[in-house]
C-alpha cells in the first residue's frame, strides 16, 4: 500500500538493465523535451555497456543496432491499423544509418568507442541543451518487459496506463514514463520559514502535448504567452506616412491535401517550411515587406482525421483572394494538389489568437491511441511558429507575467520554498499533511484579489 523510496529504488534497479538495452539508442531519437528525463536514467549502467576493447566496427554495429532497438514492434492489432507505415519506419531507419555514416568523416577511428560511450551528451551539445537535473527526473516505468513497475500496479488508471504503453511501443521512452507518473507523484516542498503549517507538495506532470491533463494547461499557456503580441498587432494596423493600403487583422487558415493517412513529423515539418516559403512568395509577389506584417500560425490536425492543416493570424497590409489568388499561390508552392487557403477578417487579436490555439477540452477525450499517434506526428516539432514581425518582438515584459517567478516561493508568506530530492505518491504525501503548492497558490491569490477589491 505504502510506496516508499524502497520501491523506487528497486523500480530503477530494474529497469536499469533495460535502459542501458535501449535507452542508449532511444533518447536521442525520443528527445526528451524536457531535460530531466534524461539525466537520470542510470549512468553506471549506461558506462558498462561501452567497453573500450572493442574494434571500431563494433562499436558502429553497436550504434546501428542502438537505433533497430528503438523502434520497438507493435503488437497491439488495433493500433497497427492507424499507424504510420512499416515502410515509412524503415525510411527512418535508414536515413538514421546515413546520418551516422556522414558524421564518420569528423571523427577520427581512436574516436569511435569514445563517440558510442559519450552518445548522449554528444547529442545534447548538437541541439544545445543543458542536460537534466539527475535528481529531478521521473522514476522508470517499465520493466524489462514494457510491464509496469510494481510501485505503479493499481495506481495508474486505464487510460493513462493505455496511453503510456502506446507511447512506448512508439519509441518515445521518455514520454512514455513521464505519461505513466504523470499526476499521480509529487515532491516534498517545505517553506524554509519552518512553519510547520507551510509544508506542501508539488506534483509532477509529464507535460506531453497530448496528455489529457498536460495538453489543455500547455495550450493555456501557449494563448496567454503569445497575446502579448497583442500591442505589436495594433502598430502593424496603422497606416505609414504615404502608405495608404488598407490593414487588416484576419484569420488565415492553410490545408494539405489530405493523404488518407497520418503525416510523419518529417511532413509536418516540411509543411511549416512550406508556410514560410509561401510568404516569401507573398512578400514579392505582392509588394509586402517583412517589416509591415505578421503571421502566426499553428499546426493540427482536427480531431479525428488525418488532414495536416494550420491556423494562423495575420496582421498587415490586406492580402488579395477575391480570384483565388492566394490559394493559387499555395498551390503553386506545395504542388501536390494542396489547395485550401481560407482568409477572414478576425474581430480582434484575442479571437484571432483563440481561433489559432484553442483545442476544445473534448478534443482530448479522443482514444489513447489518438492522442499518441498525434504525439508521434509532433514528436520534436513545434506547435506554434512566428513569422516576419510576429518572430522574436522585443515586448517590454509587464512585472508579474511570468507567472512562474512565485513558483520557488511559500504561496502563504512568500519566503523560499525548499525541494526536497525525490517523489512519492500524492496519497502519501497527503497523509503527512502536506497541500499542493500551487491550489493553495490560486486560493491565496484569489483571497488577496477580493480583500484588494471590495464589493
Ligand atoms: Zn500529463
Ligand atoms: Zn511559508
Amino acid at each position: 500500500m505504502h510506496a516508499t523510496s524502497c520501491d523506487f529504488r528497486r523500480a530503477l534497479q530494474i529497469a536499469s538493465e533495460f535502459s542501458d538495452r535501449v535507452a542508449r539508442g532511444s533518447e536521442p531519437r525520443s528527445g526528451s523535451r524536457f531535460g530531466a528525463g534524461v539525466g537520470g536514467e542510470a549512468p553506471s549502467a549506461r558506462k558498462a555497456g561501452a567497453p573500450n576493447s572493442q574494434s571500431t566496427q563494433d562499436a558502429r554495429a553497436r550504434v546501428l543496432e542502438a537505433l533497430d532497438a528503438a523502434v520497438i514492434p507493435l503488437d497491439e492489432p488495433f493500433f497497427r491499423g492507424t499507424d504510420s507505415s512499416v515502410t515509412e519506419r524503415n525510411r527512418n531507419l535508414r536515413l538514421a544509418r546515413n546520418r551516422v555514416k556522414q558524421a564518420e568523416q569528423y571523427r577520427s577511428t581512436e574516436r569511435e568507442n569514445d563517440f558510442v560511450r559519450e552518445r548522449p551528451a554528444l547529442v545534447r551539445q548538437m541541439r544545445n541543451k543543458k542536460a537534466g537535473d539527475a535528481s529531478r527526473a521521473v522514476p522508470l516505468a517499465f520493466d524489462e518487459h514494457g510491464d509496469f513497475v510494481e510501485p505503479l500496479h493499481g495506481r495508474i488508471p486505464e487510460r493513462q496506463a493505455l496511453q503510456a504503453k502506446l507511447l512506448l511501443q512508439q519509441g518515445l521512452t521518455g514520454k512514455a514514463r513521464r505519461q505513466s507518473w504523470c499526476g499521480l507523484i509529487g515532491r516534498r516542498r517545505d517553506c524554509f520559514s519552518g512553519n510547520a503549517e507551510h509544508r506542501f507538495y508539488t506534483l509532477c506532470f509529464c507535460e506531453n502535448r497530448y496528455c489529457p491533463v498536460c495538453g489543455p494547461k500547455s495550450f493555456r499557456q501557449l494563448f496567454n504567452r503569445h497575446s502579448r503580441l497583442r500591442s505589436l498587432g495594433e502598430e502593424l494596423l496603422k497606416h505609414q506616412p504615404g502608405d495608404h493600403r488598407p490593414r487588416v487583422m484576419a484569420k488565415l487558415d492553410i490545408t494539405t491535401r489530405n493523404l488518407g493517412e497520418m503525416p510523419s513529423a518529417a511532413e509536418v515539418r516540411r509543411f511549416n517550411k512550406d508556410i514560410r516559403r509561401f510568404f516569401r512568395a507573398i512578400e514579392k509577389r505582392f509588394g509586402i515587406s517583412r517589416r509591415e506584417y505578421g503571421f502566426l500560425w499553428c499546426c493540427e490536425f482536427g480531431s479525428g482525421n488525418t488532414n495536416l492543416h494550420a491556423h494562423g493570424i495575420y496582421v498587415g497590409p490586406a492580402l488579395p483572394q477575391r480570384r483565388r489568388e492566394l490559394s493559387k499561390l499555395w498551390a503553386e508552392i506545395r504542388g501536390d494538389g494542396s489547395r485550401i487557403v481560407s482568409i477572414k477578417r478576425a474581430k480582434s487579436f484575442e479571437a484571432a489568437l483563440g481561433h489559432a490555439l484553442k483545442y476544445p477540452s473534448k478534443f482530448f477525450n479522443a482514444s489513447p491511441a489518438r492522442l499518441v499517434e498525434l504525439e508521434v506526428a509532433f514528436d520534436r516539432v513545434r506547435r506554434v511558429h512566428t513569422l516576419a514581425r510576429f518572430y522574436n518582438p522585443k515586448i517590454e515584459r509587464e512585472p508579474g507575467e511570468d507567472g512562474n517567478t512565485d513558483a520557488g516561493h511559500c504561496p502563504i508568506c512568500g519566503d523560499l520554498l525548499l525541494d526536497a530530492p525525490g517523489y512519492h505518491f500524492v496519497a502519501d504525501l497527503q497523509r503527512e499533511g502536506r497541500r499542493n503548492a500551487d491550489v493553495v497558490r490560486v486560493e491565496a491569490n484569489r483571497a488577496r484579489a477580493l480583500a484588494e477589491s471590495p464589493p
